[in-house]
């Protein structure tokens, strides 16, 4: 299977052109075509030669996903299930927000980590995507654009779909410095959010990148009595070494970081866990954000539900008497499946039905 030519990153272009006896600039034009013109075949790239168009033909695809099914929400959200080439189906979500359009990406094939209330947990990881099939979501999203008229650009990205992406670490940095490129679709560095279920030590890689990018941690819990019942990566990552790679990551960067904190009724939605997280977090106030988020009910995870509204502001006033920045998020596409994981294992299900 040849590779996507989106997985390269410009240096990387450059560098594979050279080894084939082309120039620097040639590297310039296909990145604009790619990027600007956004063509989806290199025949189409009119200023290059003949022969150059089939060398590239010969060691690169450029879109490496076929769309199977769109699914548009009220609210704008649309969900987008693409299939691979080794026919493993990832999804993508659009979501309009006031400051524009982000992205919702996938990286992996389902998720080692296994985290108890998530569908895409339930799909133990088949694969690791590369970095051109990540990339191609975004392209594939832009181009729906594109092909409607619309003069619409995806200006934000986050790195929240199905997978863990520092499990998937060095085709995530590919992806994110291929989006990032100013001469390309320059999605800028503070435009991007990486969230993670709290790899440590990825974290502090993650620290020395130089990038501005946001990161955000899956904390969901504030000590690691519960955090383990919802997550079991909490056992080798437990609270105390998550903490101690976030202060490294906050002292070199002095970049805000976002917590995220799902609400399930009865599991870590008590004043007592607010009380704690407020105290968890208190000797980072300035650069800390707390987001609670409404749990998607997965039908799979039938021992969690969403908690109540009086529940939710009680949690937020404790963290707000306690001068933690804190919001309730609201949510999108609720119609669509738009939960992670959850179109595609709906997807799986019913393919499994036809096959069986
Ligand atoms: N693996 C990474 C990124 C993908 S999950 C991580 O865990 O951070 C992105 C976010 O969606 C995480 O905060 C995750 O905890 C949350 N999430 C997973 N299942 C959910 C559900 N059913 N309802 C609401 N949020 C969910
Ligand atoms: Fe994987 Fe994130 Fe889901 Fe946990 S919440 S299973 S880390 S995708």
């Amino acid at each position: 299977m040849k590779p996507s030519i989106y997985g390269l990153r410009k240096e990387n272009l450059i560098d594979w052109l050279a080894e084939h006896g082309e120039k620097k600039f040639r590297a310039t034009q296909i990145w604009e075509w790619l990027y600007q013109k956004r063509v989806t075949a290199f025949d189409q790239m009119t200023n290059l030669s003949k022969s150059m168009i089939a060398l590239l033909e010969e060691n690169f695809m450029i879109n490496p996903l076929k769309q199977m099914v769109v699914q548009e929400a009220s609210d704008g959200t649309v969900k987008y299930l693409f299939e691979l080439p080794d026919k493993n189906m990832i999804e993508t979500v659009l979501m309009r927000q006031e400051y524009g359009l982000s992205v919702c990406v996938t990286t992996q094939v389902g998720c080692s980590i296994g985290c108890s209330f998530c569908a895409s947990g339930l799909l133990k990881k088949n694969r690791d995507l590369t970095a051109g099939e990540i990339v191609a979501q975004i392209m594939l999203v832009q181009h729906y654009f594109d092909e409607r008229g619309l003069d619409e650009r995806v200006s934000h990205v986050v790195v929240m779909g199905i997978g863990e992406p520092f499990d998937n670490y060095d085709n995530v940095m590919d992806f994110i410095h291929v989006i990032n490129d100013a001469k390309g679709l320059a999605i800028g560095a503070r435009h991007i959010t990486v969230s993670t279920s709290g790899l440590a030590p990825k974290i502090r890689q993650f620290a020395d990148n130089g990038l501005q990018i946001n990161l955000a941690i899956s904390l969901h819990a504030p000590n690691n009595q519960v955090r383990t019942s919802m997550m079991r990566i909490n056992k080798q990552y437990p609270i105390e070494r998550l903490m101690d790679a976030i202060d490294y990551y906050l002292d070199k960067t002095n970049r805000r970081i976002t917590f995220e904190y799902i609400m399930l009724s009865g599991v870590n939605d008590h004043v007592e866990h607010a009380k704690e997280l407020a105290d968890l977090l208190k000797d980072k106030k300035k650069l800390v954000y707390v987001n609670l988020i409404p749990y998607n009910p997965v039908s799979e995870h039938d021992q969690y539900s969403r908690s109540g509204k009086a529940d939710v502001l009680k949690f937020y006033d404790v963290l707000k008497k306690n001068g933690i920045n804190c919001v309730i998020r609201k949510e999108h596409g609720t119609d669509i499946d738009a939960a992670c994981g959850q179109l595609r294992s709906k997807q799986m299900k019913k393919t499994k039905k036809v096959t069986a």
